[in-house]
C-alpha cells in the first residue's frame, strides 16, 4: 500500500471518528443509558418527593422518567459545607428540575453541568466595580443559577419545596427556568422563541409584568409573589413556580400569561395538579 494510500485512510478514519463523536456520540450514549432501565426503587423515591410525578399519565411518566435518568447520569453533584448528596436528594432535584422540560426536549439542559448543595440557606458576599465606584453586599440565598452552567441550591428549601407542593414557591423550578431563560444567551425572562410566539410572549408579558409592578406601587393585592416584579428574569422564574404549583390560580388571574407559558412549556400543569391545593 502506498504512503498516500495510508495517508487517505488515516484521514478518512479520522474525519469519520470525528463527526461521529460530533453529531451520534451523545445521542448513542444516551441511548445506551436508557436501555439500561429505571430503577423500580427510583419510583419510590419519586412518588415521596416529587408530588407532580403521581398525576402523570403514563405516557408522560414514561418521558418524565428517561429525562430523570440522563439528568442524573450526566450531571454532577456536588455537597457544600459538609452536606452529603445522596440518592434522595439527587432524584428530588432532577425530578423537580426535569418537570420544567417534560415535555420540552432534553437537549435543553445540555448546557447544565454542575449541581452545588449546600445544606440550608448561604451567605455569599459580593463586591462589585461600576466604573469608580465599588459597591458591597451581603446576602443570604435559597439557590441561584449560573450562565456558566451552574446551579445552586439550599437543601432545606428544596426540601420545602417537595413537601409543600400548593405552595407559591419551589426554588428547584425557579432557578431551572433561570437555565432555560439562559438559553438564548439573554438573561431577559424571555425564553427561546421564535416568530408569532415570541411577539406574543412580550406583549403578554411586558403588559403583566408593569400590570404586576403598578399594583405593587399602589400596595394593592398581588397576583404573584412580589419578587417577581424586580426584574423581568425573576418575572418568568417567578411565573413558572406559580405555573407549576398555583396553575389553575395563575390561569384564572392572568389567562393569557397562563397560555403563553402553557405554550412555551407544551404541557397544561391543570391535568396533572390534582395533588395540589
Ligand atoms: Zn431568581
Amino acid at each position: 500500500m502506498s504512503s498516500m494510500l495510508i495517508y487517505l485512510v488515516f484521514v478518512t478514519a479520522l474525519l469519520a471518528g470525528a463527526c461521529f463523536y460530533l453529531f451520534f456520540y451523545r445521542s448513542w450514549r444516551r441511548k445506551q443509558h436508557l436501555e439500561q432501565g429505571f430503577p423500580e426503587h427510583w419510583v419510590v423515591v419519586l412518588e415521596a418527593q416529587v408530588p407532580f410525578y403521581r398525576g402523570l399519565t403514563s405516557d408522560l411518566k414514561r418521558q418524565f422518567e428517561q429525562h430523570v435518568q440522563l439528568f442524573l447520569t450526566e450531571k454532577n453533584f456536588y455537597g457544600c459545607d459538609g452536606f452529603e448528596v445522596d440518592e434522595r436528594v439527587r432524584l428530588t432535584i432532577a425530578g423537580h428540575a426535569c418537570l420544567l422540560i417534560l415535555a420540552r426536549p432534553y437537549s435543553d439542559y445540555d448546557e447544565i453541568r454542575s449541581i452545588l448543595v449546600y445544606p440550608d440557606v448561604y451567605r455569599v458576599q459580593e463586591q462589585v466595580q461600576d466604573g469608580l465606584v465599588v459597591t458591597h453586599s451581603d446576602q443570604v440565598r435559597a439557590g441561584e443559577a449560573s450562565s456558566l452552567g451552574q446551579v445552586v441550591l439550599a437543601w432545606s428549601q428544596c426540601e420545602e419545596s417537595a413537601t409543600r407542593p400548593g405552595s407559591h414557591h419551589n426554588v428547584i423550578l425557579h432557578e431551572f427556568a433561570h437555565q432555560l431563560d439562559y438559553l438564548d444567551g439573554t438573561a431577559d425572562g424571555a425564553p427561546p422563541l421564535s416568530g408569532e410566539q415570541a411577539e406574543q410572549w412580550q406583549q403578554t408579558m411586558t403588559q403583566a409584568y408593569e400590570q404586576l409592578r403598578q399594583s405593587l406601587s399602589h400596595q394593592s393585592e398581588s397576583w404573584l409573589d412580589p419578587y417577581g416584579a424586580t426584574e423581568p428574569a425573576e418575572f418568568f422564574a417567578v411565573l413558572t413556580e406559580t405555573f407549576f404549583q398555583q396553575p389553575q390560580h395563575l390561569s384564572n388571574a392572568q389567562p393569557a400569561v397562563y397560555e403563553a407559558l402553557q405554550k412555551f412549556y407544551r404541557i397544561d400543569p391543570r391535568m396533572f395538579c390534582k395533588y395540589h391545593n
